[in-house]
């Protein structure tokens, strides 16, 4: 036999019974935002190297080790890994952010080469809103009532937590920055590697560390929140401010720096203690620097991006994976000569009037009983039989396989009107 091939690893298949899972999420995600006035942008995969490193920052996790980078005739191209750079990109080439107010949304596979694990792969999916123009708070907090409807929505609002804080202008986290160095400093001996090269390279991402040694020496670290400029305290107050108004439940975590350069004033993650060790299932920010540093007219910025397979896990570890529609209402069942033919009309008869039901026709003839038991195992409440009885007299057997009311046999003519009354 010919050896087989198998998928990358950390690259998944979905695999058609989680399927539905996923498009119920994707339809609700879209059915939220529209809700909200967002339009949709679509970005290609690929995208010139200098845009990430640029934009995330050279000193971060993704562009250090994370990014899949290759050479197309001499250009260094890479798989996007994650979507607001590209976006803020595709806005500026194509004159949408400057002078205008934009509510953005996006959704599709982001590549990282990072190690496999649950929650965490090589091709995943986000999902993310961006947004242009508006520099108060009241739209860091739209996006954060968009995101918390549609958590309700999907019946998880009870087990994620809101974590919000602020990291000021660039110019407080630049002072801030020499005083937490100044602190580090002093207790390097106490410092892990990662947390000393972090320290010389991008020193606030030590307040990130999962280290509990390192966790135990920040808890004396000189506080971000003492070195915030005015407008960013007001700014912040604000957005409690509204969060509160909505009946929206935060925590204030002063470590949540999140781990890519562009960030100011708001940082917020949606946390969950269900799955472990990948516990962020949405994570975003203001980034009002970003757009001019990558060209474009100054223009405040706030968005977030929410990882779907970590919130697929959720919906299939608290079992809210099972309400989704079955992909067949109706199986047609066909015994005897000829009624393959009519099988084919009826059916076809029915996607064209009744475009709303799902019917698959039986392929392959085969006895009674076996073409029974493919309607049962296709998930679909009725079998359509026409056997050569039925052909001859032009009517058709309804067999309710959910057992709530009696088979019967109408006239060809009258299916249209009766099989509604099923669904
Ligand atoms: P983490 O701390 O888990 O590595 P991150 O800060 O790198 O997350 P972001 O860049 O903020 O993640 O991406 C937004 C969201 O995308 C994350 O909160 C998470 O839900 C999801 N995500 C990020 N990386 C992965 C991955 N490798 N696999 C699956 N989901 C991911
Ligand atoms: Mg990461």
């Amino acid at each position: 036999m010919a050896k087989k091939i198998q998928a990358i690893r950390g690259m998944n298949d979905t695999l058609p019974d989680q399927t539905p899972v996923w498009q119920k999420l994707e339809s609700l995600l879209r059915q939220v935002v529209s809700s909200y006035g967002y339009s949709e942008i679509r970005m290609p995969l690929v995208e010139s190297t200098d845009l990430f490193k640029r934009s995330i920052g050279e000193v971060t996790d993704i562009v250090e080790k994370e990014m899949y980078t290759f050479d197309d005739n001499g250009n260094s191209l890479t798989l996007r890994p994650e979507g607001t750079a590209s976006c803020v990109r595709a806005g500026n080439e194509h004159g949408l952010l400057y002078n205008q107010e934009r509510r953005l949304w996006y959704t599709g596979p982001m590549f990282r080469h990072e190690r496999p694990q649950k929650g965490r792969y090589r091709q995943f999916h986000q999902f993310g809103v961006e947004t242009f123009g508006m520099a108060s708070a009241d739209i860091d907090a739209e996006i954060i009532l968009l995101s918390a409807r549609l958590w309700k929505k999907l019946g998880i609002d009870k087990h994620v937590e809101l974590q919000i804080n602020s990291l000021g202008s660039n110019a407080a986290r630049a002072h801030y920055k020499e005083v937490l160095v100044a602190f580090l400093e002093k207790h390097e001996a106490q410092l892990d590697d990662d947390s000393k090269r972090r320290m010389k390279t991008n020193p606030m991402r030590v307040l990130d560390s999962k280290n509990p040694q390192v966790q135990a020496l920040l808890v004396d670290a000189p506080k971000l929140s003492e070195y915030l400029d005015d407008e960013s305290i007001e700014h912040f107050k604000q957005l409690q401010k509204y969060l509160d108004a909505a009946g929206i439940k935060y925590v204030l975590n002063e470590r949540l720096v999140r781990g890519l350069d562009y960030y100011n004033r708001t940082v917020f993650e949606w946390v969950t203690s269900s799955l472990g060790a990948q516990g962020t299932i949405c994570a975003g920010g203001r980034y009002d620097g970003l757009v001019e540093q990558l060209g474009g007219k100054a223009t405040p910025a706030v968005g977030f991006a929410m990882g779907l397979e970590r919130i697929v896990l959720m919906l299939n570890e608290l079992e809210l994976n099972n309400d989704v529609p079955s992909d067949v209402d109706i199986y047609s069942v066909l015994v005897g000569d000829k009624t393959d033919l009519a099988g084919f009309k009826m059916a076809e008869l029915i996607r064209t009037e009744l475009p709303h039901l799902k019917i698959m026709h039986h392929c392959g003839a085969g006895n009674f009983k076996k073409q029974m038991k493919r309607a049962d195992k296709s998930g679909a409440r009725l079998a359509l039989i026409i056997a050569e009885d039925e052909l001859q007299d032009n009517c058709v057997t309804i067999k309710d396989l959910s057992g709530k009311t009696d088979q019967k046999t109408i006239e060809m003519d009258s299916l249209l009107t009766v099989l509604p009354t099923y669904f």
